[in-house]
C-alpha cells in the first residue's frame, strides 16, 4: 500500500520537531532520507550540510538539491516543503489529474534512447547487487542484500555502492546475510562501507535493522511500505524500490533526485520546492501503473548520462525538441 497523506504529514513533522533538537544530526528523517529539494529562496547554511550541495545555475534549472537529507535543515524549509505535498494533495483532490500533454512521446523518446545508452545504473544499480536465490542463498538473504544495496546507496554512486556490497560479501565470514551483520561489530562494518556516503550512521543503520527484521520479521525483510520505512534510514525512496525489487511488488514509484529533477524539467510535474515525495504522488496520479517500475531505472540512467543536475546536455539530448526547460548555454 503505498504511503497515506497522513503518515507523510506525520513524517514531516516529525522531522520538523526533530530537527530543531540539539541532536538533530543524528536524525536522518523519514522524509528527507532520501534526497532533498530545498526551496532556492531558503538556502541552507552550508556549513550544516554534510554533502554535497548541487545548485542548477542555469535560468531555468535552479532548485538546489542536497544529496543527502540533513537534519539541520531549517524549520521553515521544512515547513515549506510539507505545506507544498498540502497543496498538491488539495489541487490532486480537486482536479482528477490529466497526463501532462504529449508526456507519452518524450516517454518513449527516452526509452528508446536508454535501450542504446549503458549508464552506471544498468550495471551498478542498488536494485542488481543482491545474490539470486539459489542452492546457497535463501529468498529472505537474497531479500536482504536488496535493502542493505538500498540503504547504502543514498548519497553514494552507483560503482561506490557495488564496491561496498562486493567487500561485505567478502569479509563478513559467512557472507552478506542478516545473522553475519549481527554478529559483525558496528566498526567491522563501517570499514567495508567505508568509501559509501554517510558510513558511520548507515553501519550503525545496519545493525539496528538486522535486529528488527531478526525479532520482528523472522529474519526476513518488512514486506510493506509502512514496515520498510520503520527501518532506520529507510525513506519512501528506498521502500518502494524495495517493495518492488525484493518482494516483486508495485507499490509506488521510486522517485530519487533524478526523476525529481528530470519530471520537473519536462514540466510533468511542479513539484520542484515540493520534493520528491510530492513527485512521486503527482506522477502517480497519472502515469499508468505499469509504468512505475521501469521509469526509475529509466530517468536516473538518463539524468546520469544526459539531463545531469549541473550541466544537461541538451544539445545531445533526444527530446530536446519537446522539452520546456531546453537550454543551449552550454
Ligand atoms: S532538453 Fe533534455 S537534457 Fe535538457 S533539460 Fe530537457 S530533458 Fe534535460
Amino acid at each position: 500500500m503505498p504511503i497515506t497523506r497522513s503518515q507523510l504529514r506525520a513524517s514531516v513533522f516529525t522531522t520538523t520537531a526533530k530537527a530543531t533538537s540539539p541532536s538533530s544530526k543524528e536524525i536522518t528523517s523519514k522524509y528527507f532520507s532520501s534526497k532533498t529539494n530545498v526551496n532556492e529562496t531558503k538556502q541552507p547554511n552550508k556549513s550544516s550540510l554534510n554533502e554535497t550541495v548541487t545548485r542548477k545555475t542555469t535560468r531555468k534549472h535552479i532548485i538546489i538539491e542536497t544529496e543527502e537529507s540533513s537534519a539541520n535543515i531549517n524549520l521553515s524549509g521544512a515547513l515549506s516543503s510539507e505545506r507544498s505535498v498540502d497543496k498538491l494533495e488539495k489541487r490532486l483532490e480537486k482536479e482528477p489529474s490529466k497526463p501532462p500533454v504529449g508526456w507519452e512521446g518524450v516517454y518513449n523518446t527516452i526509452k528508446e534512447y536508454r535501450k542504446n545508452i549503458v549508464a552506471p545504473v544498468d550495471t551498478m544499480g542498488c536494485e542488481r547487487l543482491a545474490d539470486e536465490p539459489s542452492d546457497d542463498i535463501t529468498l529472505q538473504t537474497s531479500r536482504f542484500q536488496t535493502l542493505v544495496s538500498l540503504m547504502l546507496s543514498s548519497q553514494t554512486k552507483d560503482h561506490v555502492t557495488a564496491a561496498a556490497i562486493q567487500n561485505l560479501r567478502q569479509k563478513l565470514p559467512g557472507g552478506l546475510n542478516l545473522d553475519n551483520v549481527l554478529q559483525a561489530e558496528e566498526k567491522f562494518l563501517d570499514d567495508c562501507i567505508s568509501k559509501v556516503g554517510f558510513h558511520r550512521r548507515k553501519a550503525t543503520y545496519l545493525k539496528q535493522t538486522a535486529k528488527i527484521c531478526k525479532e520482528e520479521y523472522n529474519s526476513d525483510i518488512p514486506n510493506t511500505v509502512e514496515g520498510l520505512m520503520k527501518l532506520p534510514g529507510v525513506g519512501p525512496k528506498m521502500a518502494y524500490l524495495c517493495m518492488q525489487v525484493a518482494w516483486k511488488q508495485n507499490e509506488g514509484i521510486g522517485v530519487d533526485v533524478h526523476v525529481h529533477r528530470i519530471t520537473n524539467r519536462l514540466g510533468w510535474c511542479k513539484t520542484g520546492k515540493a520534493g520528491p515525495e510530492a513527485t512521486r504522488q503527482s506522477l502517480e496520479s497519472w502515469l499508468p501503473r505499469s509504468l512505475w517500475q521501469e521509469i526509475n531505472p529509466m530517468l536516473v540512467g538518463f539524468g546520469q548520462t544526459i539531463c545531469s543536475p549541473q550541466y544537461p546536455k541538451c544539445s545531445k539530448c533526444p527530446v530536446n525538441n519537446m522539452c520546456p526547460s531546453v537550454t543551449y548555454n552550454r
